[in-house]
């Protein structure tokens, strides 16, 4: 017996030794973050000051100026007016291959006003915009991350290109898409992003694809009572062809989404309206299936136009496909996401999330503490023009918690987290994987021929079509 507790004892010593031999080293910080927490403030102030001036898509004028100039003090060179968009801009630092780039959105949403550091709705300007996408932090960390690159760059003598895309108009779903028609990303070899979320993770294959129309419909006006056989309703025609389009519900697949508003139905119940509008969202897992189902609603409203005598017009707003997914990166960027590990956030943090929880009826389970481990098809259902990006250049992207558990973008709460220190502290670590992933790929080329390898298997060697007309131009609807 006192034998074998010995034998059990000289065991346990040696699978201790061996255990301690095994135990991986801890990560080393990179360069990069300590330079991004000495600039902390720097950022925060950025983020607060965009925060604080909410623009709608295209309207982004001091949002953009304000990024931009943070690079330009830094030396980056600014080109504006990318894709036809006067607050899209492209800075770029250093020279020659990779080229690696990183997105930056600033738009904000209407009516998302929002008292910062409040866990309940109160807008600070009635019907106001307000980031509730959070795209202040979005923006503000793309940047910081671009600077911190491009000075481990020049300090530690890589090859390469820095280019920080700022992206107007993402809320409209096309910023990005005339960006990449008028060919910014031709000599882009990578592309990273990031996007506040309830989770700290790597997003992938999960967007959705999606393309919108106006569906319109030209009738005959007339007197309701006195001469209504002499109109032609456009209303009946969009009553008639809504009612096809929720049919068209039942023969679609489960993936699949159909979402729709009356933007106009006439003006008065005694006038025969000659003129109706409707807003129609087609989205599904693929944007071949989108594209099946915008064929069906071009039938559908032919069909209603010509039961009603009306002429139906369908103009397409944006479309955006499905993700094109890179593992090469995905894989780099969990490396770091792991290795900078997820916000530090504190007691009075965890408070205001459970208060925010309380009041929409949420299960007070506070906010994310962990990074998630990397699989395939993980992340949020929303689409974005994102995609487009990655179908023109290898791209990957990741979350950051910067709002409590189960609480959802386009929302109050958004905006109230995007200018409190849980917003901040998410962007600030979203800047230090961004930063350090783009210093990885400046260093290792082979890491660059992945994304490039898995690029071309994933795109089947297609070069990239444009679901915009040539001489289609951004505009707001
Ligand atoms: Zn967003």
């Amino acid at each position: 017996m006192i034998h074998a507790l010995t034998r059990l004892g000289r065991l346990a010593i040696a699978l201790l030794a061996l255990r301690l031999l095994t135990v991986p080293a801890l990560a080393q910080p990179a360069p990069t973050d300590a330079w991004l927490d000495q600039t902390r403030t720097r950022w925060v102030a950025v983020a607060q000051k965009i925060w604080e001036t909410p623009e709608l898509a295209l309207e982004e004028k001091k949002s953009s100026a304000a990024l931009a100039a943070e690079l330009e003090k830094e030396g980056f060179r600014v080109a504006w007016g990318s894709g036809g968009e006067a607050t899209a801009f492209i800075a770029t630092a250093g020279a020659g291959k990779p080229v690696v780039a990183l997105l930056a959105e600033y738009d904000a949403l209407p009516g998302l006003s929002q008292a910062a550091g409040k866990p309940k709705k109160e807008a600070l300007v009635e019907s106001g915009p307000g980031h509730g996408c959070g795209h202040n932090l979005l923006g503000t960390a793309a940047v910081a991350a671009a600077i911190a690159a491009n000075r481990a760059r020049v300090e530690q003598k890589l090859p390469g290109t820095i280019q920080l895309f700022g992206t107007p108009a993402e809320e409209q779903l096309y910023g990005k898409t005339f960006m990449v028609r008028d060919g910014a990303f031709r000599d882009t070899d990578v592309v990273l992003s990031w996007h506040p979320d309830d989770q700290n993770r790597i997003i992938n294959r999960t967007r959705l694809a999606a393309t919108a129309v106006d569906v319109e419909f030209f009738g005959r006006s007339s007197h309701a009572a006195a001469s209504p056989w002499l109109g032609r309703s456009s209303l009946d025609a969009l009553v008639l062809f809504d009612h096809a389009m929720a049919l068209m519900r039942e023969h679609i697949k489960p993936t699949a989404r159909i979402h729709r508003i009356v933007s106009k139905g006439g003006a008065a119940a005694n006038i025969i309206p000659d003129y109706a509008k409707g807003q129609y969202w087609l989205r599904d897992s693929t944007g071949d299936s989108v594209n099946e189902m915008l064929a069906r609603l071009r039938k559908a409203a032919d069909g209603a136009a010509l039961a009603t005598e009306t002429r139906a017009q369908v103009t397409l707003l944006f479309s955006v496909r499905e993700p094109v997914v890179n593992n090469a990166l995905d894989r780099l960027l969990q490396k770091e996401l792991e290795r900078v590990g997820p916000p530090a956030f504190d007691a009075a943090d965890s408070e205001f999330a459970a208060a925010m929880q309380k009041e929409l009826g949420f299960e007070t389970a506070g906010l994310a503490t962990a990074v998630m481990p990397y699989r395939e098809r993980n992340g949020g259902t929303a689409s974005s023009d994102i995609a487009e990006v990655s179908a023109a250049a290898p791209l990957a992207e990741l979350n950051v918690a910067a709002r409590p558990l189960g609480t959802a973008a386009h929302h109050w709460a958004e905006t109230a987290c995007a200018a409190h220190p849980i917003g901040y502290k998410a962007m600030m670590i979203a800047a230090k994987v961004l930063a350090a992933s783009a210093v990885d790929l400046l260093k290792d080329p082979a890491l660059v021929i992945a994304a490039r390898d898995d690029f071309q298997k994933e795109t089947k060697g297609k070069p990239y079509v444009s679901p915009l007309a040539p001489d289609a131009k951004p505009q707001r609807y």
